[in-house]
Parts: C-alpha cells; structure tokens; sequence
C-alpha cells in the first residue's frame, strides 16, 4: 500500500512520557494539528512508553494537561506503546523468519571499546555507529538484543525512498545509522520498530517530527518495506532553539510549558511563539 491509497489524512504526536513538554513540543504538535485541521483530517497521540525505567504516569498527565492548555486535543483516544507488545512481538517475529536480524549480547560498554577501534570506527550523523560486532560472531538468542543486518534487509528490499515535505523525494541510506536495535534485551522492542508498526496501525499518513529525527526515517522506511507496512509522508519541521543557542531538551526545565505556564505566559502567547516552525512547514506542498 502507499500513501496514495490513503484518503484521510491521519498525524500523530508521539511523546515519550520521560519529562515535560517545551516549545519544541508544542511547534510539533502544533504543526501535526493544523495539518490534519488543513484537511478535516485527524491529530492523535500516542505515549512511547516502552522504557519502563524512565517513563512515568505523571509525566503522561502533564503532557496530556499541556496540550489541552493549549488548546490541542486528540481526536480519539490516547495509544499507549506499552498495550501493543503482542503486535511488536509479531514485527520481530517476522524479522526474524526473514532473516534479516540478528542477536546481539555486547553490552554498553563492549561498543563504546569496539567503535574507538580505528579499523571498526562507522560514524552516523550522532556519532559512533555499533561496529557489527556480533553480526560478524554469532551470539546467544537467550536474552539478546536483536538488530537489523542493515546489509541483508537492503540487499531484499531493493531501493527505497521516502517523501519529504521539505526535501520531496529522499533515497534511503539504509545503514545510515548502522545496524540499528530493533528490540531491547529489557524492552523487548526498540523505537525504530514500534513506531512504524504503530504508525501502521495507527493509520498514521503523515508524521511531523523535528528534523533531528530525519535520519530515523531512513531505517525506519526500510522497516516498513520489510514488513509491508505502508509509509506516510514526513515532515521533518525546523527545530526551537534555547536563548543559549543550543536545541530544548527534556531536562531544560526554563522552557517548559509547565514553567511557562506556571509564570503566567498563555497559550496564545506560547503558539505566537512557535507558529514560525508551523507556519514554514505549512508552506511547503505536502
Ligand atoms: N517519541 C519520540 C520522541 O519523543 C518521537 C518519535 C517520533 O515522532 O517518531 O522524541
């Protein structure tokens, strides 16, 4: 299937419940919400709670509290990444009968060793890549990790592009972040692959993320090809960055909506404030 056999138009806001929102959250979902509002379509959102240590209920509700605050409310009910085990232990089932990932025992520190070795050193766009360790050695399944042999999927797959509102069409580089983690020794699933099989039940048609998360799209897109899921369109949006210049994080409490809000800012001031990111990526045809 692809986007064209979709009619309505579905985005999706998908924070993950480990802190507050900031401005670069809201440019986000402010962006997902008027693009669906642009075509009578639908704005969801979905918790990525997988990992248990540092997802917490309370942050779920401030998110939740944020977005009402500022006017953005969900049309239909909030997905919780945790209710979906059954369907991400199916994906990596698939996987693995298509042989295309393989078990992975190096710890932490075994990669952080085995990628400053000169011979070994791959580096993606946010540094060092896993080396491919144990794609070379074949480890234990018995509480492994799995990751993609980003090689063999390529190699089934054929040439795959994605669309890019902002770039139009994009060619996958598929190892473009390695031989990426597609289940957790704890989680039983990683990021990359419950997002496109969430997005996929979701019926997610459009994803509007920040441009930090392009290079995602890249295995992310060939997840979907893997599985014969469909693919939506992206719009990776400009970033919020702070007064020090650097990009929002989680941990920067000073532009959180609920510090601002706490100081009396209000939601229109917040949305003035962000609209330039939405507003720019409204332009562009998509
Ligand atoms: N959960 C991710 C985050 O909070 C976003 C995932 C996505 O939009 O694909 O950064």
């Amino acid at each position: 299937m692809t986007t064209q056999d979709m009619d309505e138009i579905v985005t999706r806001f998908a924070p993950s419940p480990t802190g507050h929102l900031h401005l670069g959250h809201a440019a986000s979902a402010l962006y997902g919400w008027r693009l669906a509002r642009a075509h009578s379509g639908r704005w969801l959102v979905r918790m990525e709670d997988l990992d248990a240590d540092r997802c917490r209920p309370d942050f779920e509700a401030a998110i939740l509290e944020d977005l009402a605050w500022l006017g953005l409310i969900p049309d239909g009910p909030v997905l919780r990444q945790s209710t979906r085990a059954a369907a991400h232990a199916d994906a990596l089932a698939k996987l693995r009968a298509l042989g295309v990932v393989y078990p992975c025992q190096c710890s932490r520190a075994d990669i952080a060793a085995a990628s400053t070795a000169p011979h070994d050193l791959l580096i993606g766009p946010d540094g060092p890549l896993y080396p491919g360790t144990c794609r070379r050695r074949p480890a234990s399944t018995e509480n492994a990790a799995w990751r993609l042999d980003t090689a063999r999927a390529a190699a089934r797959t054929g040439p795959l592009a994605f669309e890019d509102a902002a770039l139009g069409t994009v060619a996958v580089v598929p190892d473009l972040l390695g031989d990426i983690v597609v289940a957790r020794r704890d989680a039983g699933l990683a990021y990359h692959l419950a997002v496109v099989v969430d997005d996929a039940h979701q019926r997610v048609t459009d994803v509007v993320r920040g441009e930090d998360l392009r290079p995602a799209t890249h295995p992310q897109r060939l997840l979907q090809a893997l599985l014969g899921l469909p693919t939506p369109r992206y719009h990776h949006h400009g970033l919020v960055w702070g007064p020090d210049g650097k990009r929002l994080a989680k941990r920067d409490a000073a532009l959180a909506l609920a510090t601002l809000r706490a100081r009396g800012v209000t939601p229109e001031q917040v949305i003035a404030e962000v609209q330039r990111v939405a507003d720019v990526a409204l332009q562009t045809p998509s």
